[in-house]
């Protein structure tokens, strides 16, 4: 007998597997039991605070601090003094320096950071491990490369920094959409206020500390917390110059009218019902896996997730059984146990939304699936939702979702496909599956979305920019692009 019979012999393979949870240690991370707001380099005591909680058990977490307008104004003027007093002056590559400090602390940190994420958040660690702190991190090297090279990135057009950027982001990525504010914001010599979403203070603060650890001038980045009360304080604050928003088409709207004539530049990332489009000559099992990531990836809260699956009809039954199958197979649960697939929702009044939205398809006539999972007693929880039977007019295929749920319809030609898929007011994302070169590009000339991926879904990129067309915004984030709107070009 071989060694590895007589191992085997010792060592069955049992009958039925059972699931061990494999939870990542949270003493990794130290949370503070209160917060102030991070201005001129120290911290202020804030005049107010609320309760920041964990969306998967509704411990509180923290005290942080609800920025007046008052505290927003010593923001400000500290990004101010620090933008007259040398930020926008010192060379180029001595900010490259800062810049590159940050990346690499990020690094170190990582699981600190990916950690709080998913405590704040309550997206599976596997996520914010993977995905949202190393693209945080390679988003600060890439404009760290930049910094330098601004001449070359716009030649003949001297580009200038524009002052102090008020930057307000939500709460899907909360660290990333920092890394997506601050990086070009500082590569191209601005300084900043930045606000994170009422619901996850807790990584931009914890970044505070990173900025001291690489010695960041002191005022060069300002981070109050609160809710929209400070984000419009942060709007119409004197001596902001520039607004750089992304969250609800609503609330986009609301500070497009508030800008409008005062010369304040502005950059709206807004909301998205993106077109995941399977073609029937798609590798089907890849289509599969390529729809669970575009609408299940971090609870569905995200902005370009494909919430719109359009099946050609000759497959449509192979690729709902299929996708079926892959549900059932989804981890729904802690989002700290590193076999977690789909996390808690962000908050209580997000899942009403969601819950309100699902009821509004089920009345309507859509067809509702989930797969058979427990959800936690605690928190705010979702199961994998997917609609069919869906018309183009029912709610659920018109509105901003933002959450689990997928409605799928079909389509018979490559024309029908883009006529359904532009049949939206968004216009930020879209998917195409198919073997055929040729038919990616005619999709992509047709479709009126930001970015349409190719045989994959929900990939980013620091060098790719990133934005969207109609009540999606306007402006680009990533890439060369990423660098205009922080920049005076003559
Ligand atoms: P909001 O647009 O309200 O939030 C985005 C950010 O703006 C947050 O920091 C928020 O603060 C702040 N804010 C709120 N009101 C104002 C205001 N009047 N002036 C300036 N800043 C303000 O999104 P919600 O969190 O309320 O989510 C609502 C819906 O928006 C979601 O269900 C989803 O459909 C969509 N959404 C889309 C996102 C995207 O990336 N496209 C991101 C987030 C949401 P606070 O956190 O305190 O509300």
């Amino acid at each position: 007998m071989t060694d590895l019979e007589r191992t085997r012999e010792r060592t069955p393979v049992p009958k039925d597997w059972t699931y061990a949870p494999a939870p990542e240690a949270r003493d990794i991370v130290r949370i503070e039991k209160r917060y102030g707001h991070y201005v001129g380099g120290d911290w202020i005591e804030p005049s107010e605070t609320y309760t920041t909680i964990s969306p998967a058990s509704e411990e509180p977490l923290a005290e942080v601090g609800q920025a007046s307008v008052a505290e927003v104004a010593r923001a400000v003027d500290a990004a101010r003094n620090a933008f007259g007093n040398g930020w926008s002056e010192i060379s180029p590559s001595e900010r490259a320096k800062y810049l590159f400090r940050i990346a690499r602390i990020l690094q170190e940190r990582s699981r600190e950071f990916a950690v709080l994420e998913s405590l704040n958040g309550g997206k599976p660690i596997r996520e914010s491990r993977d995905v949202d702190v190393p693209l945080s991190a390679a988003h600060f090297f890439y404009y760290a490369g930049w910094a330098d090279k601004l001449e070359y990135a716009f030649p003949n057009r001297r580009p200038r920094p524009i002052g102090v950027a008020g930057q307000i982001i939500p709460w899907n990525f909360p660290l990333l959409m920092l890394a997506w504010k601050i990086a070009p914001a500082l590569a191209a010599g601005n300084t900043v206020v930045l606000k994170p979403a009422e619901t996850t203070p807790l990584s931009a603060l914890l970044f505070c500390d990173v900025l001291r650890q690489a010695e960041l001038p002191p005022g060069v980045v300002n981070i109050v917390t609160g809710d929209g009360r400070t984000g419009a304080a942060i709007v119409e604050a004197d001596g902001v110059d520039k607004v750089a928003f992304t969250g609800s088409t609503e609330v986009g709207k609301a500070i497009q009218r508030e800008l409008a004539g005062t010369g304040k530049r502005l950059t709206l990332e807004l909301g998205g019902k993106a077109a995941n489009i399977i073609f029937d000559d798609a590798a089907l099992d890849q289509a599969v896996e390529g729809i669970v990531n575009g609408i299940y990836f971090n609870q569905g809260h995200v902005c370009c997730a494909g919430s719109r699956l359009l099946v050609q009809e000759s497959i449509y039954e192979p690729v709902v059984e299929k996708l079926k199958r892959r549900l059932a197979t989804l981890r729904v649960g802690d989002p700290l146990d590193k076999n977690t697939d789909v996390g808690a929702i962000n908050s209580k009044q997000q899942l009403e939304k969601i819950q309100e939205l699902v009821a509004s398809g089920e009345e309507e006539g859509a067809e509702i699936y989930q797969p058979p999972c427990r959800l936690p007693e605690k928190g705010y929880w979702f199961a994998p939702t997917v609609f069919t039977n869906v018309a183009q007019s029912y709610r659920i295929a018109q509105e901003e979702i933002f959450g689990p749920v997928l409605s799928i319809l079909t389509f018979r030609t490559p024309e029908e496909a883009v006529e359904k898929a532009n049949n939206t007011p968004y216009g930020l994302s879209a998917g195409v599956w198919t073997e055929k070169g040729s038919r990616i590009l005619w999709m992509a000339e047709r479709l009126r979305a930001g970015v349409v991926w190719a045989n994959t879904y929900n990939r980013f990129d620091p060098s790719s920019p990133f934005g969207g067309y109609k009540e999606s915004g306007f402006g680009r984030e990533g890439g060369r692009h990423g660098l205009e709107p922080y920049l005076e070009l003559e």
